[in-house]
């Protein structure tokens, strides 16, 4: 059984400016409720644009000192940064549970990917060293990345703590005064975020946060004093964030959902298939973007199928699985299961009125769900249910399989399940997706490597990590120079 989780009450929680806690001044507030006990756990602010403008101006007076600071020093805050979350993992786990639903254990993990990134941007001072060489007679061209100014991230509810950590370590390592508007769903691990880092050390105003919904988002696309601003969440609102932040001058890198496809053919091996394709599936209640949404079976693969099934019946509520995020959530995964149902779909395994476990039965409960004999046009194999809903569609030829997960809208991620190279190498070569995984369920690249998805699982150009991540946050200068032959006196000392 995972930690049991405590329901608690955090009360009216503000936006974090200049390094302290102050109230919206409109006080409008959102509700945060627990999805284990269907009670509220908090309130946040409603932010309106002009609460938004007063976070802006604090960080623009904060910005020169910042970016003058000396890379080296503001990678040491990293350093300080990286331990004082480490120390803390276990609070801040309970918390991302209590406000999410995910298990502890889950959170603890999302907490440790995070972190990797923070370890990488103690490295920029290395990543971003000058460039320099002599590019004609007498001339040398020197290259730096120069920080962007005041910019900004949005984020999904889904890892309150991992993806806010995909962005602030490299902006503001890189140099740049950081504003987050966390998911007004599930913000109070988020929050935390800024308690650490002004124990780490960072000056005020460099890091901000902007508690709210949509007024929130749209200040933040047309603010033109936000140079740039990184968003992850579902492709409708990443598009819009993208059209309108774009369409102001602004940078912008947008992440969008996903359907996942997993290629299984009859070579794979039997247990760890089953597992990889279960963890995946279900793994955070489905609710991650990196899920596998849809298995494609070639030819016949029904042992796999079978003990999935068996390992699936296994699975505990509450410890290999936590809730659904809210009430809605479950309601839309739950019609998806019915209408897949309606429409011919073979039940292998029905998480519908599942028994939930007995400290939360308030909760958002819904169990591992496997649908078989399902057709590639069908919604629940084309839409994003973002649930534990596992779509089974039979295929009979790799170029088949391959067909299909080509067809589909997204391209964060595709899998192949094979103990062949020469069937990984096609499916690799072949899948529309940003993120391949051989024989892995989950193919999140760890750092250097970079995250990020293909088509409409992404609007703007590079991924969110890595290299990559740390030039979306800057700028490039180059400064070509020449030196005439000196007549100063010292020259005759050589
Ligand atoms: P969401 O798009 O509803 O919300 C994301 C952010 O956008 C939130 O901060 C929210 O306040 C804001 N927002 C919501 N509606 C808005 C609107 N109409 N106008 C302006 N702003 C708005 O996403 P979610 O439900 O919080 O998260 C789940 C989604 O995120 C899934 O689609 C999932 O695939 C995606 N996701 C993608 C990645 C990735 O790396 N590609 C990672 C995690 C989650």
């Amino acid at each position: 059984m995972d930690k049991n989780i405590q329901f608690q009450n955090y009360g009216a929680r503000g936006n974090w400016v200049a390094n302290e806690w102050v109230p919206a001044k409109e006080g409008k507030t959102i509700s945060i409720i627990s999805p284990y006990f269907d009670k509220e756990i908090a309130t946040v602010p409603d932010s309106s644009a002009t609460d938004l403008d007063a976070i802006v101006d604090r960080a623009q007076v904060a910005f020169p000192g910042w970016a003058a600071t000396n890379i080296r020093d503001r990678a040491q805050i990293m350093f300080r940064f990286k331990t004082i979350m480490e120390n803390d993992i276990e609070n801040l786990a309970e918390l991302i549970a209590l406000d999410n639903g995910k298990t502890v254990a889950d959170a603890k993990g999302s907490i440790q990917r995070g972190i990797d990134v923070i370890e990488y941007a103690t490295t920029i001072p290395e990543v971003l060293k000058e460039e320099s060489s002599q590019v004609s007679a007498g001339i040398t061209c020197t290259m730096t990345h120069e920080p962007l100014g005041v910019v900004a991230g949005i984020t999904p509810f889904n890892f309150p703590v991992m993806v806010p950590l995909w962005m602030i370590p490299l902006a503001i390592t890189a140099g740049n005064c950081f504003i987050l508007k966390p998911s007004e769903q599930t913000p109070l691990a988020g929050l935390q975020i800024a308690e650490y880092l002004k124990e780490a050390g960072l000056p005020t105003g460099v890091f901000s946060v902007v508690n709210g919904s949509r007024e929130a988002v749209e200040g933040i696309c047309d603010h033109i004093d936000i140079r740039a601003v990184a968003f992850v969440g579902s492709s409708k609102v990443a598009k819009i964030v993208y059209t309108r932040s774009t369409a102001v001058g602004k940078r912008a890198l947008c992440l969008g959902g996903a359907k996942n496809h997993i290629i299984i053919v009859p070579d794979a091996d039997e247990n760890s298939t089953a597992k990889g394709l279960l963890a995946s599936s279900m793994g955070s209640a489905g609710q991650r973007c990196m899920a596998a949404s849809v298995a494609i079976g070639v030819a016949d693969i029904d042992p796999i199928i079978d003990q999935m099934i068996t390992e699936t019946k296994a699975f505990q509520l509450g410890a290999d699985m936590g809730t659904i995020v809210n009430k809605q959530a479950l309601d839309r995964i739950t019609i998806y299961i019915n209408e897949a149902v309606k429409m011919g779909a073979k039940l292998l395994v029905d998480g519908r009125n599942i028994t939930p476990p007995a400290e939360y039965q308030d909760g958002y409960w819904l169990g591992p769900t496997i649908l078989d004999g399902v057709d590639p046009d069908w919604p629940c194999a084309k839409e994003e249910i973002f649930g534990p809903v596992l779509s089974i569609i039979r295929a009979d030829t790799i170029e088949t399989a391959l067909k299909i997960e080509n067809n589909n809208q997204y391209g964060n991620a595709a899998a192949v399940f094979t103990t062949s190279s020469q069937v990984a190498q096609t499916i690799a070569e072949n899948a529309s997706a940003g993120m391949i995984g051989v024989n892995i369920g989950v193919p999140v690249p760890r750092e250097p490597y970079s995250f990020g998805g293909w088509n409409e699982s992404k609007y703007g150009h590079g991924d969110i990590t890595g290299r990559s991540g740390v030039e979306f946050w800057t700028n490039l200068k180059k400064v070509t120079a020449r030196w005439p032959e000196s007549t100063d006196t010292w020259k005759k000392y050589f």
